[in-house]
């Protein structure tokens, strides 16, 4: 049995202006970043894929776990990235509606649920 590891491949992709996504295409794992910040955060996404935490899909699509478990995957799943990126610098958090990101014990679903994209959007309206 070959473990899945193995074969996949990963790669980093700065684009500028980039939101910030890990995603499956052309057979690899790609984890596309503006910022320093924003590497670590995805990093830490393709960290989580490598580990079989999560499975990374298409782009645009939600990761699938295990077990199709779900909103309380992605919830454990942003919290640990977000964590890691505030790990690397604090004053890069996003800003929430909710407040928190200002320290690692605020960083939770109260936070999660009030970040917002360039479009006013919620960003994880699943959780
Ligand atoms: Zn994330």
């Amino acid at each position: 049995m070959i473990d899945k590891d193995l074969d996949e491949v990963y790669t980093l992709k700065q684009i500028p202006g980039a939101v910030g996504e890990t995603y499956r295409e052309d057979g690899m794992v790609v984890m596309e970043y503006s910022s320093p910040s924003m590497e670590v955060h995805e990093l830490r996404h393709g960290g989580q894929n490598a580990r079989n935490e999560l499975i990374i899909t298409g782009r645009g699509e939600s990761p699938a776990w295990k077990g199709g478990l779900g909103h309380l995957d992605r919830l454990s799943m942003e919290v640990d990235a977000y964590k890691a990126q505030f790990g690397f610098s604090a004053g890069s958090m996003p800003k929430s509606r909710n407040h928190g990101g200002y320290s690692f014990g605020s960083i939770n679903r109260k936070y999660l649920q009030g970040l917002y994209d360039a479009s006013g959007n919620l960003l994880y309206p699943g959780i």
